[in-house]
């Protein structure tokens, strides 16, 4: 079942959110409709508390090499945690909460990733590229922060006049 997203500015995003510690049918129920979301939004990630809940869980399902999102391809991350952060990269990011705009943010390259997957079991990934990127930005979620806030001062300005603008006409 697709749960409703909740947009930039509403306060709710900037909640830090709790560690899930119950493993339980609830929790099962609640990663399949994130699922369903992400995937009617034509998301590639998404955190809970984009849909209102304060829980520590994001989902990934990057797209393969012909642009196509498998669900084998599916990262459930309960309870993450990033060590061994290297390099950076640049990359045009969006997102859910913040529609249609994108920028280039500049993250870690490469980073470790440990986390439970939603038995609870104790699970680690090596990540790079596009999939690194994704954790930090679904994991600042958590963190109650938003891409946007890494922007430079002059294009966040911009980028809070066009929102507003695009609000407006969207009602
Ligand atoms: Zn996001």
């Amino acid at each position: 079942m697709k749960l409703p997203i909740i947009v930039y500015p509403d306060k709710k995003l900037k909640t830090v959110s709790q560690a899930v510690e119950d493993f339980n049918t609830d929790l099962h129920k609640f990663l399949d409709d994130m699922y369903d979301t992400m995937i009617e939004s034509n998301g590639i990630g998404l955190a809970a508390i984009q849909v209102a809940k304060p829980d520590r869980i994001l989902l990934l399902c990057i797209p393969d090499e012909d642009g196509e999102q498998d669900k084998k391809d599916l990262l459930e991350i309960i309870n993450p945690k990033v060590s061994n952060e290297k390099g950076t990269i640049v990359y045009q990011e969006g997102c859910l909460s913040v529609p249609s705009f994108y920028e280039d943010i500049e993250r870690y390259e490469k980073l470790t990733l440990d986390y439970q997957d939603r038995h609870g079991k104790e699970m680690r990934l090596e990540a790079e590229g596009l999939l690194s990127v994704a954790i930090q930005h679904e994991i600042d979620h958590l963190d109650g922060k938003l891409f946007i806030e890494k922007l430079p001062y002059g294009r966040r300005k911009k980028f809070e006049k066009e929102y507003k603008k695009l609000q407006k006409s969207n009602k």
